[in-house]
């Protein structure tokens, strides 16, 4: 047995925009939406999307603005 504390990242019940039709899986993280479009539509099958919940690891705000990197 280990017994490394391996953080598992809690869950929060997070606000996300999950496509209508239950055949296709995507849905994104509400804060991950153009705020300007009203209507979002599915990236993957161009559908309505819905409000919905999901419990996920919160989002770090720190975004990685990876500046380019040379050939490594
Ligand atoms: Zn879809």
């Amino acid at each position: 047995m280990t017994t490394k504390d391996e953080q598992k990242p809690a869950l929060k019940p997070t606000k996300i925009l999950r496509c209508k039709n239950p055949e296709c899986k995507a849905w994104i993280r509400d804060i991950f939406t153009d705020k300007e479009q009203l209507e979002q539509t599915c990236p993957i099958c161009k559908g309505p999307m819905l409000r919905s919940m999901k419990h996920l690891p919160p989002v770090q705000n720190k975004i990685k603005r990876a500046p380019r990197k040379k050939n490594d």
